[in-house]
């Protein structure tokens, strides 16, 4: 039986009296990729804050392979390793040390510290800025460093809270690889994000969660089953009468809502549009696809 992450009956109300979690149960295996999605203030950061002993729930329970986060914090506390969405770290201390601080505060011994820095920090490409401050890096190498520091005490499960938020796309692909590379080699990972497109890239499970309430929680691929169809604006000139096609809503003079169904394609629809001499100029989806998804399950 792998081991497990056990999320019960959580509540949070802050002290302001506002209620950011209203009993969440959530069950993480062992080795799993697990998103866990929603807009922003949906409750992601409290509940990861929680599982981090960062942020002190009102009630419920949370279990981290077999360790209980109040009665065994520190067992609790040793698998985990945390990227919060902050960066914040010492802006002075150079990389290295930063890192090498790190593996002091989880009793890492020197020699293992060492070993283990110089294979984090060449791995995450940041090896050749080890002396530079933390502080003078750019935001995607900020990122880094703190998956790198959050890596060096060689934690079970590894917590990121939004990782690409501030990140450039080819850095974002990277970022992506090594955490699937991570996975592969049975490291649990936990990551919160409020992009549908990101989870669906690199999570096999996922936890849908809306005003401190869980909504869905499944498989990627069963989830985004829900997701039957898509809409569409197409920017066009050279308009002709489309009021035959019953898929297409013409928006305004040049600007038509087109709704393809799964299976139906791009290529389909730009080829009806052209041979009516229709000149298609640009195309972009109607609504980001979470939005879409909750739309459907909210509706559903
Ligand atoms: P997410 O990470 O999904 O964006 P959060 O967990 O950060 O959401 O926040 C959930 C809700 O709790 C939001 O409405 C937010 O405004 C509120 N909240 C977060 N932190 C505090 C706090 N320290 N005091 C009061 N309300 C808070």
């Amino acid at each position: 039986m792998p081991q497990t992450i056990e999320i019960k009956d959580l509540i949070k109300i802050y002290s302001g009296g506002f209620e950011a979690l209203k009993g969440i149960n959530l069950t993480i295996r062992e080795g799993e990729f697990f998103g866990l999605l929603g807009p922003n203030g949906a409750g992601k950061s409290t509940t990861i804050g929680i599982m981090c002993s960062l942020v002190k729930k009102t009630s419920g329970s949370v279990s981290i392979f077999g360790k209980d986060i109040d009665t065994e914090p520190d067992l609790a506390k040793q698998f985990l390793g945390i990227v919060p969405q902050e960066f914040n770290f010492n802006i002075f201390e150079p990389v290295h040390q930063i890192i090498l601080n790190q593996a002091g505060y989880y009793g890492v011994t020197r020699k293992a510290a060492m070993d283990r820095a110089e294979y984090l920090l060449n791995r995450l490409e940041i090896w050749d800025r080890r002396n530079t401050p933390g502080g003078r890096l750019s935001g995607g190498l900020k990122r880094r460093l703190m998956i790198a520091r959050a890596l060096v005490h060689s934690p079970k499960v590894l917590i990121l809270d939004e990782p690409t938020a501030g990140v450039d796309i080819s850095l974002r692909r990277s970022m992506w690889i090594f955490l699937q590379e991570l996975n592969d080699q049975g490291l649990t990972i936990i990551l919160t994000t409020h992009y549908l497109e990101e989870a669906e890239s690199l999570c096999k499970n996922l936890a849908i969660i809306d005003k401190g309430v869980i909504i869905e929680n499944a498989p990627t691929v069963r989830l985004l089953e829900k997701l039957s169809s898509e809409v569409f604006i197409l920017y066009c000139h050279d308009m002709t009468d489309v009021s035959d096609l019953a898929y297409l809503r013409v928006v305004e003079e040049g600007v038509v809502e087109a709704e393809l169904n799964k299976g139906e394609t791009i290529t389909r629809l730009i080829e009806t549009l052209t041979a009516r001499g229709i000149i298609v100029d640009r195309i972009k989806n109607k609504a980001n696809r979470l939005e879409e998804l909750f739309v459907k399950l909210v509706a559903a």
